[in-house]
């Protein structure tokens, strides 16, 4: 690879720092560790579901974190939760969530400029593409689980779309999406009514959102019945197998209590093709997986020293390899970070 095009990709890389400030992370990780803590004392309330992919109840212990546990699918390779907590134990934890709280005050507005403009102008930039190359509409644009709003106000900003609604029961929430512009309906997504006029949705997008779900079948069948035939499905999450989880393990910061569902490409695209969409495309654009590798090995949380290849290109040849390397991850379906656009037949 020449200089230039090194340069061109390093230009173009997100650093984590800039997403997640250093200074404000102590706070927010003691605000999770109590929220982690409140949900443990409810493990007796966990229950045992099958697969959520592919519905296999056979599988093989994957890791135990913080006294939760994690099964790999047998049948797929979803890494889920299992027992993981019941809905009125979810519903709890998030409607307590003191790290939810901490971000909304500190994290989120020292950091809303940087992601505006790096993740969800991008992001947005992205969906409207994937309308031109997959033939879908631009009249309607829901977003469901849209947090703080940033996306929906990126997309009622640059009007490629006619309507942009955000789907978003938690008021605090809703309001905050409000306040940027956004127009929100304040429900949760199965409440929404034929009456509420978003049925015949062109685009429907979840970012990060089906990996906390208890039951995400339900909720690609919801997506399904407010699209119209011809219409996209846009789901990220984590990929169970990407390079960082299966590197880490446990200790991969995608682990955590809240991502009761760790997919791979396959097995959200066979759970999507089950609920009446045809998948378009599973890509798996990370930019973030060897970055974080490299920070557990330089914290001394991982061990590479075994591992001779990896810590050639993680540490010892960092600068000439680290961005490549992430590259050829991300190219190849690799990179823990997946995207799923699929369309209702
Ligand atoms: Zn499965």
């Amino acid at each position: 690879m020449s200089d230039t095009a090194t340069d061109r990709l390093q230009k173009q890389k997100l650093s984590e720092k800039e997403i997640c400030p250093d200074d404000l992370l102590k706070g927010q990780e003691e605000a999770f560790a109590r929220d982690v803590a409140r949900l443990q004392q409810r493990l007796g309330e966990f229950v045992s579901e099958p697969c959520p992919a592919c519905g296999a109840d056979t599988g093989a212990p994957a890791f135990e974190k913080w006294r939760f546990h994690y099964t790999t699918c047998a049948g797929c390779g979803t890494i889920y939760m299992k027992p993981r907590p019941s809905p009125a134990v979810m519903q709890s934890y998030y409607s307590n969530s003191e790290n939810y709280a901490y971000w909304g005050k500190y994290i989120f507005p020292a950091s809303e400029a940087a992601r505006k403009e790096k993740i969800h102008r991008p992001r947005h930039e992205k969906i409207v593409e994937m309308t031109q190359r997959f033939g879908a509409g631009r009249g309607l644009l829901l977003e469901v689980g849209p947090g703080f709003g940033t996306f929906c106000a990126v997309a009622t900003e640059e009007k490629k779309f006619q309507r942009v609604v955000g789907i978003e029961p938690t008021p605090e929430m809703a309001q905050a999406c409000r306040e940027r512009g956004a127009e929100v309906i304040e429900k949760r997504i199965e409440d929404i009514a034929d009456a509420d006029g978003l049925t015949g949705a062109d685009v429907l997008v979840a970012f990060e959102v089906i990996e906390h779900l208890y039951a995400p079948r339900k909720f690609v069948e919801q997506c399904a019945r407010l699209l119209r035939p011809g219409g996209l499905l846009v789901l990220t999450c984590p990929n169970g197998q990407g390079f960082d989880i299966a590197e880490l393990g446990a200790e991969s910061l995608a682990v955590d209590p809240e991502h009761v569902n760790l997919f791979n490409p396959q097995s959200l695209s066979q759970l999507a093709a089950s609920c009446g969409f045809e998948v378009k495309e599973a890509t798996t654009p990370g930019r973030l997986d060897a970055e974080f590798v490299r920070e557990a090995v330089l914290k001394g949380k991982h061990d590479v020293s075994k591992q001779p290849f990896l810590k050639r290109v993680l540490i010892d040849e960092w600068e000439r390899l680290g961005w490549p390397f992430q590259q050829f991850l991300a190219d190849h379906g690799l990179s823990a970070h997946l995207w799923i656009v699929a369309r209702k037949k």
